[in-house]
């Protein structure tokens, strides 16, 4: 099928004094263009610097060791590997910004606090395009506007701080948006806002997805967002993708025991909120910190399905099965199923 990005055994490392911090470590996904693709994993799975190494965002210490990143901005044209490139070159900010759009959890990660909104998205929309500035206003209150931000002509004219964190999260999807980008990749976007905003800020992004037909990458820690807007999913646990499939798939036919777990912890719709505090995490232990991720199976040590001897010491290879779905995980393997550890083992 026609993907407008495909992230091939993508390996982003941080080298400190004394240890390598593998953050993405052999991630591969794709994103089917017009269609969204959600990462979802906890906080610490290398999530974030997956979506940052796609965009060139990625800061020293850290770099990309290995893999490809292709994109394709239009169907039928050969796609280019963002890996490649120099993170701090010319080729990737022509693209950031223009072809990939980003938005962030944070609003101040990207809207300066000393310019008025209407100035940053005009500075944005003229990096791309050769037009006059009374030319990039006209198009900046259109873009506000088309966001969801009442009165334009005014909040055209308003700093950050005289905008709701909900008004402030519209302006940089505006930016994000304004020189129509092929791919909108969005980092924890509605994390920081209350759940009424949450909401309208994902539908205004699905109406802005049908709109323009451009394909989303999502990154979330929310299996509720997951489930409002992914067509596509990749679990990702300690820098690796665990299950990958469509949301179909992972939320009826969850194959991974990680994947299992994370939906075992969403609270039922109509539980007391007496019931949420009282019941026990589904997923035991923490996650081990990524400089010193467990061997084998990066799961094991949280894992109620181990198998002592196979999983701790073999890494499990992906697996493709029947419904498509991708899955890392020795239960899934046909060839080990009905052996026992240690005869695998000892192969
Ligand atoms: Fe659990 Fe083993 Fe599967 Fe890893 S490979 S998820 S430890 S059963
Ligand atoms: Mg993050």
């Amino acid at each position: 099928h026609d993907t407008v990005l495909t992230v091939e055994d993508l390996r982003t490392y941080f080298h400190t004094d004394d240890v390598i911090i593998k953050a993405a470590d052999g991630v591969s996904f794709d994103v089917p263009r017009g269609r969204t693709t959600c990462v979802v994993g906890e906080s610490g799975c290398g999530k974030s610097i997956t979506a940052r190494s796609i965009a060139g965002l990625v800061q020293p210490p850290g770099r990309i060791e290995g893999g490809h990143v292709w994109f394709a901005p239009e169907p039928g044209r050969d796609p280019v590997d963002l890996a490649a490139m120099d993170p701090t070159g010319p080729q990737i900010r022509k693209i950031r910004g223009g072809d990939i759009g980003f938005v962030f959890q944070e609003p101040g990660a990207s809207l300066s606090p000393m310019y008025t909104i209407g100035a940053q998205l005009a500075r944005a929309i003229r990096l791309h395009q050769p037009i006059s500035k009374a030319e990039a206003k006209v198009q900046a209150i259109e873009h506000l506007a088309r966001v969801g931000i009442p009165s334009p002509h005014t909040r055209f004219d308003a700093y950050p701080f005289q905008l709701s964190g909900g008004m402030n999260q519209r302006a940089m999807i505006a930016i994000a948006l304004a020189n129509d980008p092929a791919l909108l990749i969005a980092d924890e976007p509605t994390t920081a806002l209350d759940v009424t905003t949450q909401a309208r800020i994902l539908d205004l992004l699905a109406s802005l997805q049908a709109e323009t037909g451009m394909s989303m990458l999502f990154i979330t820690h929310d299996l509720g967002v997951v489930a409002e807007i992914a067509d596509d999913v990749a679990v990702m646990y300690l820098g690796t993708v665990a299950e990958r499939g469509t949301v179909t798939d992972i939320f009826d036919r969850p194959q991974h025991p990680y994947t299992q777990a994370l939906l075992e912890s969403i609270p039922a719709i109509g539980d007391q909120p007496a019931d949420r505090h009282t019941r026990l995490p589904a997923i035991s232990g923490i996650v081990p910190q990524p400089s010193n991720r467990p061997s084998g199976c990066p799961f094991h040590t949280r894992c109620q399905f181990a198998m002592p001897g196979l999983c701790d010491v073999t890494a499990p290879r992906p697996l493709t099965l029947e419904t498509g779905q991708l899955v890392r995980c020795h239960l899934r393997d046909p060839d080990i199923d009905d052996l026992p550890p240690q005869v695998v083992q000892d192969e």
